[in-house]
């Protein structure tokens, strides 16, 4: 028996917002039939749902490192995901990977992955170990270039995957890094986006 399936046994996957078991993110606390598309100039990104209600318990459960709710999210995240496209994980900082022990966005990104029929690529990492947690949006946006990209994503179509996407510019400056290595990036699928602190369009698809 796989260690896996022995782990399940001890404790069971458990809904992260509402702790029925049998999974990670149960079919009732998960959204449904939303598709959220924010746009900015040279990158689309698709979210799951909005940052609230249980969709922000089970992203806050996923940081906190569990492994359910990151194999829950991935198996529902994966119809934002195109079949034979390259998933590249936005990189944690070494330093909260440890604490937590879990690198969740990999995680998920690996099972929707798997799940889609796509290709997962942790090719992207930090340049420095700053987080982006207390700096003002005007930092953010100068920080691009902390970034650095594997050049097996040349002359491939890449879909970056993060977990929240506030004011999209972690995921601009990723998709610099790879368009620097070659890669072609058009698309972004993030788990939640946040509603304030966006000034770019939403749009919903059904
Ligand atoms: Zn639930």
């Amino acid at each position: 028996m796989a260690w896996h399936a022995v782990l399940d046994l001890l404790f069971p996957p458990q809904c992260a917002s509402c702790n029925a078991i049998g999974s990670g993110f149960c079919d009732i606390c998960a959204p449904r039939a939303q598709r959220i598309v924010a746009r900015f100039p040279s990158l689309r990104v698709r979210a799951f749902g909005f940052y609230e209600g249980p969709l922000r318990a089970a992203v806050l459960a996923l940081k906190d490192g569990r492994r359910d709710v990151a194999g829950a999210l991935g198996s529902r995240v994966a119809a934002l995901v195109e079949p034979d496209s390259v998933l590249v994980p936005i990189p944690t900082t070494s330093r909260r990977l440890r604490a937590r022990g879990l690198d969740g966005v990999a995680a998920v990104a690996r099972a929707a992955a798997a799940r889609a029929g796509a290709n997962f690529l942790a090719v992207l990492k930090q340049q420095s170990g700053d987080a982006q947690r207390g700096r003002s949006r005007a930092e953010r946006l100068a920080a691009a270039g902390r970034f650095s990209c594997g050049y097996e994503v040349a002359a491939r179509r890449v879909t970056l995957f993060d977990d929240v996407c506030t004011t999209g510019s972690t995921l601009r400056d990723c998709a610099t890094a790879v368009r620097s290595a070659g890669g072609i990036v058009e698309d972004a699928v993030v788990v939640a986006l946040t509603k304030s602190g966006s000034s770019w369009g939403i749009a919903m698809e059904r």
